[in-house]
């Protein structure tokens, strides 16, 4: 289930490059374009989502998992010494693509406070 406009289902699909550095059958994660800290990765499903705020108890195992990928991915990365991660959801959240996306920030300080 993808949308044509979205950003982020071009990049699950290949139909748009990025910096892969995690995949499988429901989640892909990828380096930032802009990053905001020496690491700082993406982690979303493949599947379309506008936002957390339409998942809900169908969607635990896959948030589970894409949770449970953040500090795997972080240490991968190199951020040894903790890391963030961020859901901006919605307008008043600060999201600017609407296909829910983990964002994993770390590496050594100083970086920008989200
Ligand atoms: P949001 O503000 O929606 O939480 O975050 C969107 C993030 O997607 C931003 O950090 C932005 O830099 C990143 N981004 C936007 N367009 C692209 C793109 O084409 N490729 C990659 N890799 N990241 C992108
Ligand atoms: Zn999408």
């Amino acid at each position: 289930m993808q949308k044509d406009d979205c950003l982020f289902c071009k990049i699950a699909k290949g139909d748009i490059p990025s910096k892969k550095v995690y995949e499988d059958e429901e989640v892909i994660a990828f380096k930032d374009i802009n990053p905001a800290a020496p690491v700082h990765l993406l982690i979303i499903p493949k599947q379309h989502y506008d936002s957390l705020a339409v998942m809900g108890k169908n969607e635990e195992p896959l948030l589970g998992k894409m949770l449970a990928l953040a500090p795997v991915l972080a240490k991968e990365a190199g951020a040894n010494n903790g890391f963030r991660v961020v859901i901006n959801t919605g307008h008043d959240g600060g999201q600017e693509v609407n296909h829910i996306h983990i964002h994993v920030l770390g590496g050594p300080r100083p970086w920008t406070k989200l």
